[in-house]
């Protein structure tokens, strides 16, 4: 006989995002599980946390934390490496024309577990528990989401929260199918220090023609993460090199700009591809980050996305989730609304990202005539650049049009 233990909310997937999730949940007030094992400490990517991440991390207590742990990112760089006739000029955006100290932080994803995972052990424990193993099988009935666990025990919630990643089991359950497509592109992912020359608090992105090259401050002044995007196969042959040829050759890729490089990380490879799922929920279950939405890491966009999924999900359950008794986090207005309330958000990033990739791609005149045009601008008008800069944090509505156009065909 399996044990069936009750909740109000059971959150799958123990990332980044499930873990805001479930401190989220619990401080409206809800009895809440995180589901999924500890955190293996290897993961070798780092996540920008942008505009209203922060504010929002911090009304939940987390951002102190998180912000000790990374670098700041005062300064965006782009330099054009195309090596095209008609190239952008290099742009330089800082936060201070902003009036920001920061568009944002830098922050190795393993010390941002580690510091979301001390905000979820400081919450009360009587409403906030975890079960550190995976779930091996999810139902969804009317009234509840079972949800059964590797050790056979089970948990009975009233909403089930899917933040287990682009191969979801509660999305499954949920009968929710993806639009998926794919780029001839891979990221090879590796941390650097560069002991001679510090970054400064600036991340540098090279535009080339098979993608970007973009260093980020990683764990100090001297160290940065690089997403190096290229060919598959190109990624595999960078991969198989030793140590000290590949540092050479990521040197020569990044013009030698932080002088010479070492590893710090074993590189890693994620293959470029964008999904984006065709509802947001099902019956007692919210889809949230990856589950919802994965897409290629250019212009660092996901994580903070995911925030904003977690945000609108908290706002649909205060305002249509009912009062006292009657109080329901999975019903179906709050679903509903959820759902409704991510279409442009979601869609609106996801093709802002495709565009800018395709961008570079792109053989046609058209698409890097634009980008070119439209960096050649930012430098001289001073609005237009202050527009991008605010654009590139938040701002999802103003570019709802197109991820509305692109939603309703094939990218
Ligand atoms: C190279 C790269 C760079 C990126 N850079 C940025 C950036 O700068 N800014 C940004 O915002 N985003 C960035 N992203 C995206 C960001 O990394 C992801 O959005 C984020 O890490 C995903 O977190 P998550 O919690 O949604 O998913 P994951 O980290 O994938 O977590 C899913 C969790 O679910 C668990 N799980 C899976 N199945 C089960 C199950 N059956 N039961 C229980 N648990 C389960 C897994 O163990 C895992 O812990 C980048 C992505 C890549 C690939």
């Amino acid at each position: 006989m399996s044990k069936e233990r009750e909740i109000d909310i059971a959150v799958v997937g123990s990332g980044p995002a499930g873990h805001v999730a479930a401190i989220q949940m619990a401080q409206l007030g809800f009895s809440t599980v995180l589901i999924g094992p500890a955190h293996s400490g290897t993961d070798g990517r780092t996540t920008a946390l942008l505009g209203s991440s922060a504010s929002y991390l911090d009304g939940l207590g987390l951002w102190g934390g998180v912000r000790t742990r990374g670098q700041a990112l005062r300064v965006m760089r782009l330099i054009d490496d195309t090596g095209r006739l008609f190239r952008a000029p290099t742009t330089e955006f800082d936060s201070s024309e902003i009036g920001l100290e920061a568009f944002g932080y830098n922050i190795d994803n393993n010390r941002l577990v580690e510091a979301l995972h001390e905000g979820l052990k400081a919450a009360d424990g009587a409403l906030l528990q975890e079960d550190q193993q995976f779930a091996s099988a999810v139902t969804l009935n009317e009234d509840h989401a079972r949800i059964e666990m590797a050790d056979g025990s089970v948990w009975r919630a009233r909403l089930a929260i899917a933040a287990d990643g682009r191969r979801s089991l509660v999305k499954e359950a949920a009968g929710v199918e993806m639009r998926k497509w794919s780029y001839p592109q891979a990221a090879l992912v590796v941390n650097l220090s560069h002991p001679s020359t510090g970054h400064g608090n600036a991340s540098t992105e090279f535009h080339t023609p098979t993608g970007p090259f973009t260093l980020v401050p990683y764990r100090d002044g001297f160290t940065s993460s690089l997403v190096c995007v290229v060919t598959p196969e190109t990624a595999e042959e960078l991969k198989r090199m030793d140590k000290e040829a590949l540092a050479l050759e990521l040197e020569r890729r990044a013009h030698s700009i932080y002088g010479s490089f070492e590893l710090v990380s074993e590189p890693q490879i994620f293959p470029l591809a964008g999904m984006v799922a065709k509802g947001f929920h099902g019956m007692r279950s919210a889809l949230i980050a990856e589950s919802a939405h994965v897409f290629p890491p250019i212009g660092a966009q996901g994580l903070n996305l995911s925030l904003r999924d977690i945000g609108a999900l908290a706002e649909a359950i205060k305002d249509h989730g009912g009062k006292g008794e009657l109080r329901d986090p999975g019903s179906e207005a709050v679903l509903s609304h959820y759902g409704s309330a991510r279409l442009s958000d979601i869609w609106s990033r996801t093709a802002g990202v495709h565009m800018l990739n395709m961008s570079l791609l792109s053989s046609l005149p058209f698409g890097q005539g634009a980008r070119t045009a439209g960096l050649a601008l930012a430098n001289m008008v001073p609005s237009l650049r202050k527009f991008m800069m605010k654009a590139g944090l938040d701002a999802p509505t103003r570019i709802g049009t197109l991820g509305d156009a692109l939603r309703k065909q094939d990218l």
